[in-house]
């Protein structure tokens, strides 16, 4: 039993309810429930063992039997009974987008809808246009939301496999026989999406090893098992391949197993042209050359310095000119997490956060954030909770005045009052330029209309993001991995609009969006545009998102200079035009 089961079953039984039509309050306790349990700051679990959870807030009564009785027995009869009223095949209906819990009951109820596969069948028959609620145009959105999940069937978030992983890498390096390990393949070059997950470990005791991964605890089927390799299946179906090799082969087969397949083909190119041959085992004189014996390479770095380059980040690597690059000294010095001193882009529970304004500033400061942002949704986004003019201007001055409490405490912290506002259809901005102005910095985002013709949309979004007001613009394309494409917008025109206007562009580091595109970044910079890393946080534990911004980052070859986040306080004051707090 572990803290994350606790909050799931939590999470579960929240849709179970709002399957059943059950009081929202009621559902809304479990929800928050579940994120008290995330975030509750001492051994959790322990407690609801022993039954201890007294006078912790946000679990109440009902709560704390329920934890209780899981913690202790591993199951819960509630939780079970509630989803034996259900078939198990309708939860899948909730990954389809464009349907919720309302929708989800009335499908099952009047058309016996229990599975993607039956969905499928009434909205091909016409049989869904009868529902109420429903129309041709629903059951067309909801075909090519099912077509879009089947395409990314074998595919998950890296944000989504993070836990499983280094969990996994932890357990292998534990193991006496493991002289290394890493994680290859996509993960290790931060794609935004992967695949399957590839281990390497070297060691002298493969077999060892390899039992010690097919028998780890978060592993559920073994797909191949051999002397050197195996492939396994995760709960959520996720693929892992270990491969096994000796200690002086790790440097040549991490750089091949870590790929792209693009960047191999090059860098063989480039050996084959110094009269070698590279595998993934070793670096071999090519047969009839005169080339002497090459070293054994203890690490990546002397490989790629013996073939003649600078060490070329895992990121990189995908054949979009790392290597050329690297032959003359060229590759940007990438930006590090330790370089992030702040950032702008995150939520409260004024709108659809979870956490309040001083929760949020105290996880930034324990951090070690300089400044934090908070930028709200603005009023348009009303299935957010987003603010009018007067909340907007109440939680400035709430503020100002956190600041002027944080500046006697001994400072060194501060937030800035923005907004995240709605661009309208029209490409207008939610709030008047009025109060704007009387904002520290404004993040523009679109969050409705998403089905604009490209030309349309492209001109809505310029002239939002080029408005004076405007530092920066968020989510430039509203994609969600794996769930919903980018809406169409023509981005080069966006980046040169931004570029023109001095406007800032996001890479919001939320794992479902990581959007701008990192395959972007580069053009943009080139442009003279800046980046700002921003989490879109909607609770404290969600700042953590910024180490899969600097990681895209990092892939899109941002450095230091480029990301306006690495302002120290006093910069960024200076940057958004703000005086000091004195
Ligand atoms: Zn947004
Ligand atoms: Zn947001």
């Amino acid at each position: 039993m572990t803290r994350e089961t606790l909050a799931e079953t939590l999470e579960d039984i929240a849709l179970l309810l709002e399957l059943k039509g059950e009081n929202p309050f009621k559902i809304r306790a479990y929800r928050s429930g579940a994120d008290t349990v995330l975030q509750f700051p001492g051994d959790i679990v322990a407690r609801a063992r022993e039954g201890d959870l007294n006078g912790i807030k946000g679990i109440g009564e009902a709560l704390r039997q329920k934890l209780h009785e899981l913690a202790a027995t591993g199951t819960l009869e509630f939780h079970e009974k509630l989803k034996a009223e259900f078939p198990p095949g309708l939860f899948e209906l909730f990954r389809i987008q464009g349907l919720g819990p309302k929708k989800i009951k009335a499908l099952y109820e009047t058309l016996q809808v229990d599975s993607v596969a039956r969905l499928k069948e009434v909205c091909a028959s016409g049989e869904v246009a009868t529902l109420a609620g429903f129309g041709k145009k629903t059951a067309e959105k909801l075909l090519e939301a099912i077509a879009f999940r089947e395409a990314n069937a074998e595919r998950f978030r890296l944000g989504d496999v993070v836990a499983p992983v280094e969990e996994i890498l932890a357990s292998l390096k534990e193991h006496p026989d493991c002289l290394r390990a890493e994680v290859a393949g996509s993960y290790r070059r931060a794609k935004e999406t992967v695949h399957d997950v590839d281990f390497l470990v070297a060691t002298g005791q493969p077999e060892k090893i390899i039992e010690h991964f097919v028998s780890h605890p978060r592993v559920t089927g073994v797909i191949a098992q051999g002397p050197t390799k195996a492939s396994v299946h995760l709960a959520d179906g996720l693929q892992c391949d270990l491969r096994a090799v000796a200690n002086d082969e790790f440097a040549c087969a991490l750089a091949y197993f870590t790929g792209s397949k693009e960047h191999n083909v090059a860098m063989r190119g480039l050996a084959l042209s110094r009269g070698y041959t590279l595998n993934e085992y070793r670096l071999a004189p090519r047969e009839g050359s005169d080339s002497p014996e090459a070293p054994v390479f203890e690490d990546e770095a002397q490989l790629h310095r013996f073939l003649g380059l600078d060490i070329i980040a895992p990121e990189l690597r995908e054949n979009t000119g790392e290597i050329e690059a690297a032959a003359s000294g060229e590759l940007p010095r990438l930006l590090e997490l330790e370089n992030l001193r702040g950032t702008f882009h995150n939520h409260t529970i004024a709108s659809d956060g979870r956490n309040t304004l001083e929760e949020m500033a105290e996880a930034a400061r324990e951090l070690g954030l300089q400044y934090l942002g908070i930028a709200d949704h603005s009023k348009s986004s009303f299935q957010a909770n987003g603010l009018d003019e007067k909340r907007l201007r109440q939680q400035i001055a709430e503020i100002r005045e956190w600041n002027l409490c944080c500046r006697d405490e001994g400072g060194g912290f501060r937030l800035f009052a923005g907004s995240e506002v709605d661009i309208l259809k029209d490409g207008s901005l939610d709030f008047d330029d009025e109060l704007l102005g009387e904002l520290d910095y404004v993040v523009a985002s679109v969050h409705n209309v998403m089905n604009l013709p490209e030309a349309e949309m492209t001109a809505r979004i310029i002239q939002a993001a080029t408005h004076p007001r405007v530092t920066m613009l968020g989510h430039l394309t509203g994609r969600l991995l794996l769930e919903r494409e980018p809406y169409p917008v023509d981005v080069p025109a966006v980046i040169e609009a931004c570029a023109a206007s001095g406007t800032v562009i996001e890479l919001n580091c939320n794992p479902w969006r990581l959007d701008m595109d990192w395959r972007w970044w580069k053009y943009a910079v080139e442009r003279g545009v800046k980046c700002a890393i921003n989490p879109d946080a909607h609770r404290t534990t969600q700042l953590d998102y910024l180490w899969f911004g600097v990681r895209l980052a990092r892939k899109g070859w941002l450095t230091r200079a480029d990301v306006i986040n690495t302002l120290d306080l006093a910069g960024m004051e200076e940057f958004l035009g703000l005086p000091p707090l004195t």
